[in-house]
């Protein structure tokens, strides 16, 4: 396969166009031609007219076009112009199916580009082309990822030049409109396809859930308006240029395991945003930020992959917002290295669609660019160059960028190492490291709210070490400590914090074990194997140590206090009859 590159602005670049095509075509082996029209260009009127000289030259080969927000030619960005694709088969074959007036019906597109999809012979993959943002475009999305799960689905939004007065359309030989949906089927036995996302932006702090949502619009995250996100941490408020400030910050979401990056586009009084694309209830999301090392290293890894690959055709779809992000320069910089593998040419997006190949769902993405890689025949052992980018590459801001995404990553690594030492620390006993007492009470009480969850109701066991005022009156207040966490290190061995068994310091020398899911008599033998276990260790320096046990179900009151009241009055009991003993109340 071959691709063929022009610029059709004028009548005679076209015909330049056309005629360097034509003699390929006339001396060489072609099974099918397919023409992207990348347009910068908002004239339809003329985009029409080269649209019809195409089809009167190559009216077997199908046309399908889109507004763009800049459009990539051999890897670069060329300014605002009509670009247009060939992209000649020697083997494959190209279907091309549009579908007008597609505004309310497109579950039933949707459905109408699967049954076509099924019937085609060797599909390798479905190019799907339609203004996603005004429309709506799940409908779509869900019927076509039911189609067969090896067929690769991707695909691009227009949209217009100006980002913020957005005209999207897309072209077809019939018209050049904002409500048609254009899919074009790839099909041959020689036919390998390689699609793939890169993104590259990093979570900033910790995550949110989606409390209220519907489709576009993002209500509230942690039961407060979405707005507030932004207005809190990033200081991006509603009087500012919202569309431009939250570029830089997207947030990410994560549906099924796929992380999804949605720009914020606009906002509403109620304190809702308008994202780029859909979102759900109960999904996590992120604020992210651009880390430009971690963007090139995005990039890089996929060079590899395509390097490996040997691609002969390269469809380059990133996102439009992802270019405002880098500004022309760094956007032309990002993209240069695939050029070194084979033609790449594409255009800047509304929104980036692909289905990653190990899964059935087709996913609409933002701020993402798509590689898709495509080759007829086995792979040639070529020597590809081992294209990069690096950080010598970033200019201006990209370059202060780098080392702010440097420092509010380490910073925001630091504060959460620090952050989990603290939420440790505030529920640790310092002398033991068991649960202090507020945390084990804690877990108590919501054990016991718990308890029809469990089968056997909860075992609560209260342990006081005995004649514990000996030790540090004999051998020293130092000596006493190391037995109270000798004592802590056998209870905690005693249970199994896998079904939620917990030990806590209850105070001085007491201690609570909580057993959520134990019969009495289960939490009285546990008692009493721990209680031959203390009796049975030697304590350096302590000749002899012994504890006693109180024992209490959750089947004995209905009242918590009661509990705590009558497991309390066991073990006073285990102490009135001599003590090293287990005693159950009630019994
Ligand atoms: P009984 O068998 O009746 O429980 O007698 P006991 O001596 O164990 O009970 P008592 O309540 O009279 O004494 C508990 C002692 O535990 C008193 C206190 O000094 C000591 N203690 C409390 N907390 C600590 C601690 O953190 N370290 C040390 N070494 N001793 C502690
Ligand atoms: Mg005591
Ligand atoms: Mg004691």
């Amino acid at each position: 396969m071959k691709q063929f590159l022009f610029r059709a602005g004028s009548d005679s670049e076209l015909n330049e166009g056309m005629n360097r095509l034509k003699e390929y075509l006339s001396a060489n082996k072609v099974s099918s031609t397919v023409f992207h029209l990348y347009c910068g260009l908002t004239d339809k009127e003329l985009i029409m007219k080269q649209v019809k000289t195409l089809e009167e030259n190559f009216p077997a080969a199908p046309i399908a076009g889109v507004a763009s927000n800049g459009e990539i030619m051999d890897s670069k960005i060329i300014p605002q112009d009509l670009l247009v694709s060939a992209i000649v088969f020697e083997s494959s074959k190209v279907d091309i199916y549009t579908y007008g007036n597609a505004g309310a019906r497109t579950d039933e597109i949707g459905e109408a580009i699967k049954n076509a999809a099924d019937k085609t012979h060797d599909l390798c993959a479905i190019e799907l082309l339609f203004p996603g943002s005004v429309m709506k475009s799940m409908g779509i999305l869900d019927r076509v990822s039911e189609c067969a799960p090896n067929v690769s689905i991707f695909g691009g939004y227009p949209i217009g030049h100006d980002m913020d007065n957005d005209e999207p359309f897309v072209v077809t030989t019939k018209s050049a409109d904002r409500d048609t949906v254009i899919a074009i089927m790839y099909s041959g036995k020689d036919l390998h396809v390689n699609a793939d996302k890169t993104a590259g932006w990093e979570k900033l702090g910790n995550s949110f859930t989606i409390t209220a949502a519907d489709g576009h619009t993002l209500y509230d995250v942690d039961n407060i308006p979405a707005l507030e996100v932004y207005e809190k941490y990033l200081k991006i408020t509603q009087a500012g240029n919202f569309t431009r400030d939250t570029v830089e910050f997207p947030l990410l979401i994560v549906d099924n395991n796929e992380e999804i990056l949605r720009h914020a586009a606009t906002y509403a009084e109620d304190g809702s945003i308008y994202l780029s694309g859909n979102v759900k209830v109960g999904e996590k999301l992120y604020l992210t930020y651009g880390n430009p090392s971690g963007i090139f290293e995005q990039v890089n890894k996929r060079c590899a992959a395509i390097r490996e690959f040997e691609p002969e055709v390269i469809f380059l779809y990133s996102c439009a917002a992802r270019k405002a992000f880098w500004g022309d320069v760094m956007a032309s910089r990002e993209i240069a290295p695939f050029g070194e593998f084979g033609s790449a040419a594409g255009f800047f997006t509304g929104g980036e669609l692909i289905r990653m190949s190990d899964r059935g769902t087709v996913f609409e993405h933002n701020i993402t660019m798509l590689t898709i890689c495509m080759r007829e025949g086995e792979k040639k052992g070529l020597a590809l160059p081992d294209a990069k980018i690096d950080d010598s590459m970033l200019v201006g801001q990209a370059y202060l960028l780098k080392r702010l995404a440097q420092l509010v990553q380490s910073t925001n690594e630091e504060l959460q190492q620090k952050n989990e030492q603290l939420l440790k620390m505030a529920i640790t006993d310092e002398l033991t490291q068991l649960y202090n007492r507020r945390e084990i009470e804690k877990r108590i009480n919501a054990a016991l709210d718990n308890e029809a969850d469990s089968k056997n109701g909860v075992g609560l066991i209260m342990v006081d070490v005995d004649h514990f005022k000996k030790v540090n009156d004999i051998l020293g207040h130092d000596v006493g400590d190391k037995v109270l966490r000798k004592v802590a290190d056998i209870l905690k061995a005693a249970v199994d914090p896998a079904k939620g068994e917990a030990v806590g310091r209850w105070g001085g020398e007491e201690f609570f074990m909580l057993l959520p899911d134990m019969s009495l008599e289960d939490t009285a033998a546990l008692a009493e194997n721990t209680r031959k276990a203390i009796e049975e260790n030697r304590f350096e320096n302590v000749r002899r140590l012994t504890a006693s046990f109180g024992v209490i179900h959750s089947s004995s009151d209905s009242d918590r206090k009661n509990l705590y009241i009558k497991v309390d009055e066991a073990l006073y009991q285990a102490k009135a009859r001599g003590r090293n003993c287990v005693i159950t109340a009630d019994n």
